[in-house]
């Protein structure tokens, strides 16, 4: 067999305004070429410490169980839900977006009973409902989406949910891919148990090292199970050797995404974790004043409207793939499209950490007017 001719990498220069990943700052590409360490070797022990330091900023929370999990956001989901839900516990979760679907399977893999809330897709839950719900189902774990990248919907009353929560003694796991750091989030304020996020939205780090946090609370019921959870990789109680105070080995930590992440969440702290949440809305409002003017609507009302996420509503007489064809061939900008329930009926356009910027903004107006046309 003759070696493959395969040529040196030149991928295309995209401007990422799609559901995620997002644009990658340049220090944050610059990290990533720095020099592998071990992951044992002292100077990443104090890189660990820095990391979870930072993370604790950026989720607003004091939790000592904060940790990036190896891989990209379904493996923090699947750490969440894969330890805290044990054999038999009923787990409520949302059916307003794609991504609930995926927790009800986690959660059935893991051995729970899953029953459902529900809402249109595009909606946010209502307390109400969930207060049914539980009354109805008495559920010990319940899961919701705080920002929906399928729908572009944000989920208000956060404490409204964990309180209902909370007074059936059950726990709760927000689904923070989208918001973490971008959109107001706070976590030990609104009392979330258990929650998880993704690198390359609103952090703007490649893929690959995902956050998650968990309050003493649902780190104790996760260290009192009766059986060990079905993922060697992904258990808590092993992990806790590595990122407890052990520092000893579990799996080798992806050193170069740790440090990526590390560069992006210290870009956070120097903006400050308010100031980032304004700029998200302010320029990401730009993008909804843009399309408003131009005639179109987001789809969701705007007490629910998600700065990182904003869901157009395709205009009658356009086919969404060939705008978002067009977008990418003439413009180089990635788009996309909806999925599920709102499928051909919606543009998702992000605007998450770097690429939140005026000038992305401008650009890709100026290019979804010329391709609307
Ligand atoms: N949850 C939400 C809300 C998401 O948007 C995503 C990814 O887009 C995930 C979970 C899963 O993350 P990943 O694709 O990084 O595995």
């Amino acid at each position: 067999m003759d070696s493959p001719d395969v040529g040196e990498l030149t991928p295309p220069n995209r401007t990422l305004m799609g559901p995620g990943p997002s644009d990658v700052h340049p220090r944050v590409l610059r990290a990533m070429t720095t020099p592998l360490v071990g992951h044992l070797d002292p100077s990443f022990l104090d890189i660990m410490d820095e990391v979870q330091e930072l993370l604790r900023y950026t989720f607003r929370t004091d939790n000592t169980w904060t940790i990036p999990v190896s891989g990209t956001g379904s493996a923090s989901m699947e750490a969440a839900y894969g330890n805290l839900v044990e054999p038999g516990d009923t787990v409520l979760v949302p059916t307003n977006g794609y991504f609930g679907g995926r927790k009800a399977e986690m959660a059935e893999r893991a051995g729970g009973d899953v029953v459902t809330v529900d809402a249109p897709w595009g909606e946010p839950l209502r307390p109400e409902d969930v207060a049914a719900a539980f009354d109805e189902h008495q559920p010990d774990v319940f899961g919701f989406v705080h920002a929906e990248t399928s729908t572009g919907a944000l989920q208000p009353d956060v404490p409204e949910l964990t309180a209902i929560a909370h007074e059936h003694d059950a726990y709760v796991i927000a689904d923070v891919v989208t918001s973490l750091g971008g959109v107001e989030l706070r976590v030990d304020e609104w009392d979330i148990d258990v929650a998880y996020s993704a690198a390359q939205k609103c952090l703007s780090a490649p893929p690959g090292a995902s956050p998650l946090t968990l309050n003493d609370r649902a780190m104790n019921k996760i260290l009192d199970r009766d059986q060990s959870p079905r993922s060697w990789y992904l258990d808590l109680s092993l992990l806790e050797g590595y990122w407890g105070d052990d520092r000893s080995y579990h799996h080798t930590a992806p050193i170069t995404s740790v440090y990526a992440l590390r560069e992006a969440l210290r870009l956070v702290a120097e903006e400050g974790i308010e100031n980032r949440w304004e700029r998200h809305r302010e320029t990401a409002g730009a993008i909804k004043a843009g399309v408003e003017g131009m005639g179109l609507e987001l789809n969701p009302e705007d007490d629910y409207w998600l700065p990182s996420l904003n869901a157009v509503r395709v205009p009658a007489g356009v086919t969404d793939g060939e705008v978002i064809d067009y977008l990418l061939s003439e413009y180089d900008i990635e788009i996309a499209g909806g999925l599920g329930d709102l499928s051909g009926d919606i543009f998702r356009i992000g605007c998450m950490g770097h690429s939140c910027r005026p000038d992305n903004v401008a650009f890709l107006m100026t290019a979804f007017a010329d391709a609307l046309e």
